[in-house]
């Protein structure tokens, strides 16, 4: 039975390439290649009855439970309330965390507004938002004595991020052109392939090759596009690309993301696959940005120098970015 699940792992995760294949250079989609539009609507959800069931990855889980629907209004973006802290004022929060925790933890307490004083559903788009609203990593440490008062009132529909939206309205206007640029002249490269990791669902992933045709930008084949919510890029880069060597022998891998956490987690497998051999050229990863496109160089790694050569800044790790960041 394990070999069977382990063969269908297989079979659902596989990424193979040409067999003259010596480079593959990747993106992240939202606000890498595109400058995406969407978020989730939040729900109050005091006593966590309506979450998804949780899994080792998510312990305490931030989705909604569809069944909820059921019996309860979808309500859309455009009908639901605005979320009552903007990114500069949990920004100004988050500085007050680190100066003054005591004074920061009872703001946060009033704005998450667990008490039911504020209890409407509301539209969350930003990731500064809904890392706020869950109170995830960054604002842990407001809770290390006792975290059982962390607040945890609010679930979110990621159902909605199953659908492409466009910040500019339309799919031209909306992409990234440095990036797409570098994109055309991987496709026209030998020995190049491409691949698209976007932490949305698999939903998205007959989307993305709309998208391309809609910017006029070169078709790449589909089982190189995938729906990766959830999971760890640098992982999945690690096991499905650079370990997993068949008829082909990757020597370079290249990798551009405007998130901070990807950026970090990207990093950390593109060195451990220097350190195991597995990357005889170089191994290189590009910070975006999110606003204009425009990309430099993050980390770079080959077997020569196994420092990287340029310091990362320091991020938070591990977890994956939640919205199209
Ligand atoms: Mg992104």
């Amino acid at each position: 039975m394990k070999l069977l699940l382990e063969n269908w792992r297989r079979f659902l995760n596989e990424m193979s390439f040409k067999k003259d294949t010596k480079t593959v250079v990747g993106f992240d989609f939202d606000h890498t290649l595109a400058r995406t539009a969407g978020g989730q609507v939040a729900y109050f959800d005091p006593d966590r009855k309506w979450r998804e069931a949780p899994t080792k990855k998510r312990p305490v889980p931030t989705g909604i439970n569809q069944k909820y629907f059921e019996t309860n209004e979808k309500v859309a973006e455009k009908t639901a309330a605005k979320a009552e802290l903007s990114d500069n004022q949990i920004e100004k929060l988050l500085s007050l965390a680190r100066k003054d925790p005591g004074k920061a933890r009872k703001l946060v307490i009033k704005y998450m507004r667990c008490d039911g004083s504020r209890s409407d559903p509301f539209w969350c788009p930003s990731q500064a938002q809904l890392d706020f609203y869950t109170q995830a990593d960054q604002w842990k440490g407001l809770w290390k004595k006792d975290p059982s008062q962390r607040p945890d009132c609010w679930a979110f529909d990621f159902s909605s991020r199953d659908i492409l939206g466009w910040e500019q309205g339309t799919p031209e206007k909306s992409q990234q052109l440095p990036v797409m640029k570098a994109f055309r002249k991987a496709f026209t490269s030998p020995g190049v392939e491409i691949v698209i990791l976007t932490s949305r669902s698999s939903a998205v992933e007959s989307q993305i090759p709309k998208f391309l045709k809609a910017v006029g930008a070169p078709a790449i084949e589909q089982h190189h596009i995938k729906g990766c919510a959830g999971c760890d890029k640098g992982q999945f880069l690690y096991d499905e690309i650079m370990s997993n060597e068949k008829d082909y022998d990757i020597g370079n891998l290249y990798f551009y993301d405007d998130s901070e956490a990807n950026v970090a987690t990207v990093s950390k497998a593109i060195q451990r696959a220097v350190n195991d051999g597995l990357i005889e050229g170089e191994g290189v990863v590009y910070r975006v940005d999110k606003h204009n496109g425009s990309f430099s160089v993050a980390d770079r790694f080959s077997p020569e120098q196994t420092e990287p050569s340029e310091p990362s800044e320091p991020s938070e790790e591990g977890e994956q970015d939640e919205t199209p960041t």
